[in-house]
């Protein structure tokens, strides 16, 4: 027999996680059959930070059907070709992690194991410059990707965006109102289950009003209000790995030529970011409680800015980990509420956009099918865990020696899904993605490259082609590459520009 449907959908908490999917679910639901109502406290506010993001940000806009250009203008927003890392596997070194692709595939195998073979005579140019995205980035241009020139490098240039996520909250705030949306301000006191069940069956909130529903989307940042203080689920806590636990923040003045690409500066206790924003600069040092003070880490952000501070500094803590289950009874928990990978690859923003889509995917009726949810906790972990992978990977290879941080993350017991990679990939350079995790072989390339894991061979496919041949495909790419970054306007101009 068929359950009856889902009318009423509680979302509780209006950060971005609350916002995006008061977003996405009223652009995908949105008819009169289902009400959704967003509670938020703006006593209580929101984490205020999470301004850098993934690619796959521009598929989210686009499903809410919302203009670049007006995106990039009501958030100040800047485009994002990747991450620098400056200082990770020794000081001194840097290297990127960008989003575009190396060279061309050839010969059905990935062009980095061409490139190898090359270097392995002693002939190779510097790998960064069969990355367009690369070569841009480090001199300030920017252009969108042109898929109509089918084969050139302009084709595959991918980007993300930095901006303001206050901006953005506020803006998918008036999106979601207009799509129908309810929205409540006020504090929730007190949260009622079902005896029978444990579902949750209302809110109350502090001026009394009681606020029933039936599919509640716990947005309520790290404590979880629904998630763990009420339905106690657990957390499954990776801080061996991720051992930073603590984030002090501070906005600087606009930089003067905005870098298309977010920073990642390696320091004694854990890492610097600094992110362009067109109205400002964000920066932030995520470090380990263990091994640093918060005055030391104030301090030291601080004296490393590199526009004048504009703003207090602001300390936040957290731990790094999974909700043990993120759906619980009639709970899901989507941002900080479900878990939280520290935000050295830009990932929390995605991670909210791949809950609401799987949770679009596995839409219950009032029977909350337990193999269904069951399945969606399983998918939810798999890509938290790959995730967690490829932060670890930063740490762990490298060489750094000079503070007990930094010893303690190089000799760390890492997970065996990990051991496994670094081991294929240091036999033959062999990559491979796992149930299309975000992060593809371009992605694990740059950051084992960059980390200086270099392997002892490289696929033997690579050898088919004839010497002569792969000397001109690659001189090619090469010149293909330095033509089309000569024709590219920076990002600056480009940005300004826009309508
Ligand atoms: C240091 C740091 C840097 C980060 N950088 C990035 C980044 O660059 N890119 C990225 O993608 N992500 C980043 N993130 C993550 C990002 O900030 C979050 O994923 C995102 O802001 C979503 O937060 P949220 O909406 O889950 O929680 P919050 O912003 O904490 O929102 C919680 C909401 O719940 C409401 N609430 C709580 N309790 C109650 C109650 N009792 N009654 C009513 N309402 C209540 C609050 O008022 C608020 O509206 C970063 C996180 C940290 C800690």
């Amino acid at each position: 027999m068929q359950a009856m449907d889902v009318k009423d959908i509680v979302i509780v908490g209006g950060g971005t996680a609350g916002w995006m999917s008061a977003a996405g679910m009223s652009r995908l639901l949105g008819n009169k059959k289902i009400n959704i109502r967003i509670i938020e406290s703006e006593a209580i506010g929101t984490i205020g930070v999470g301004e850098a993001t993934v690619p796959h940000i521009q598929y989210f806009n686009r499903l809410l059907g919302i203009d670049e250009n007006n995106f990039i203008k009501q958030t100040n927003a800047t485009f994002k070709y990747g991450i620098e890392f400056v200082d990770w596997h020794k000081i001194g070194q840097s290297y990127f992690h960008s989003f575009g692709p190396y060279g061309m595939d050839m010969e059905g195998i990935h062009f980095h194991h061409m490139w190898l073979r090359q270097q392995k005579t002693g002939t190779a140019k510097p790998i960064d410059e069969f990355n367009l995205q690369i070569q841009a980035a480090k001199v300030g241009k920017y252009a969108p990707a042109r898929p109509d020139l089918k084969g050139s490098p302009l084709s595959a240039l991918s980007y993300a965006y930095q901006f303001d996520a206050a901006l953005y909250a506020a803006f998918l705030r008036n999106f979601s109102e207009k799509n129908g949306v309810t929205r409540t301000e006020g504090k929730i006191v007190k949260v009622t289950q079902a005896a029978n069940t444990g579902h949750i069956e209302s809110v109350t909130l502090e001026d009394g009003e009681c606020i029933k529903g039936d599919l509640f989307i716990d947005c309520s940042g790290f404590k979880g209000l629904l998630i763990e203080e009420t339905l106690k689920t657990g957390y499954e806590d990776w801080s061996h790995y991720l051992p930073c636990d603590s984030a002090v923040t501070r906005l600087s003045e606009r930089m003067t030529e905005l870098p298309p690409y977010t920073r990642a500066t390696a320091k004694p206790a854990g890492w610097q970011w600094r992110i362009p924003l067109q109205s400002r600069t964000g920066n932030g040092y995520v470090y380990s409680s263990q091994f640093l003070t918060d005055q030391d880490a104030l301090d030291s952000l601080s004296q490393d800015l590199d526009t004048a501070p504009i703003s207090d500094a602001r300390q936040l803590r957290f731990t790094t980990g999974i909700r043990k289950q993120p759906w619980n009874k009639n709970v899901v928990a989507i941002g900080l509420a479900s878990g939280f990978l520290e935000p050295l690859e830009s990932t929390s923003i995605h991670l909210i956009q791949t809950a609401i889509a799987r949770l679009m995917t596995n839409f219950p009726d009032m029977s909350f099918n337990q193999p269904d949810i069951d399945f969606y906790n399983e998918r939810t972990k798999t890509e938290y865990v790959q995730i967690r992978d490829f932060l670890i990977l930063h740490y762990k290879a490298t060489t750094r020696n000079d503070s007990p941080f930094w010893n303690y993350v190089r000799e760390m017991s890492i997970p065996e899904s990990l051991q496994k990679r670094i081991a294929i990939y240091k036999e033959n350079a062999r990559l491979y993605s796992e149930d299309k995790g975000l992060f593809n072989h371009s992605s694990w390339f740059a950051v084992f490259n960059g980390q200086g894991i270099h392997p002892q061979r490289y696929h033997p496919i690579a050898n088919f082609l004839d010497e002569q041949e792969m000397k001109r495909r690659m001189e090619e790419i090469h010149t293909v590459t330095q033509k089309c970054l000569s024709i590219m306007p920076s990002h600056e101009a480009f940005l300004a520009k826009l309508p």
